[in-house]
């Protein structure tokens, strides 16, 4: 707690106490200085959340859109790689095929969710795609980096086929009219996306 020299209600001058420590409250009005010094903290806190710029729709799908591109091609290498004996039989069957299809739809989920999750967790909340565009996933309450596991949580579904349904459900459970819209594991996740102020 900062010390005071006078009261901020009544401006009577405030003596620190015989053994040095700083009193709780004024004695000529009564002031609360423990109470005061919180009320500051809150209103400081709730005037920095109204600072903060969420990104926009725009932001956000562009930013996916590069990283499903650097992540698809990673899953394309993996998948050609492992399967090198197969392509080099039959290239044209390895590629038409269902079976192979499907492996790659779950290779491109395990990919994703550890190329957004350790991004994020460790790159300051951006993957390469919101580096690009300036964005950044950070914690709801602090704006700061949050938890790896509130990452993991948020990142989930992101690069699966299920993402539609994280999508619809986020927005159906949202008041839908706010910009902030968010995909359900996201509001699980308590992490929001914000624009990094230049
Ligand atoms: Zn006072």
């Amino acid at each position: 707690m900062k010390t005071l020299k006078y009261c901020p209600n009544c401006g009577q001058e405030i003596k620190g106490k015989e053994n040095g420590s700083f009193p709780d409250s004024c004695e000529n009005c009564g002031l609360n200085f423990k109470e005061r010094e919180k009320k500051i903290e809150k209103l400081t806190r709730k005037a920095q959340r109204r600072e903060v710029n969420y990104a926009d729709f725009f932001q956000r799908v562009t930013a996916f859109f590069i990283d499903s591109i650097i992540i698809s091609s990673l899953t394309w290498i993996v998948m050609s790689l492992i399967h090198i004996p197969i392509i080099i039989q039959d290239p044209i069957a390895f590629y038409t095929s269902f079976y192979y299809f499907w492996i790659a739809i779950f290779l491109n989920w395990v990919i994703g969710f550890f190329y957004c999750c350790l991004l994020e967790a460790y790159n300051n909340g951006q993957t390469i795609g919101k580096k690009i565009l300036r964005i950044c996933t950070l914690d709801e309450n602090t704006f700061e980096v949050g938890s790896p596991e509130q990452y993991a949580i948020t990142n989930l579904l992101k690069t699966s086929p299920f993402l539609l349904i994280d999508f619809i459900v986020g927005f159906l459970i949202s008041d839908r009219d706010s910009d902030k819209i968010l995909r359900y594991l996201q509001h699980l996740s308590k992490t929001v996306v914000i624009k990094i102020k230049s």
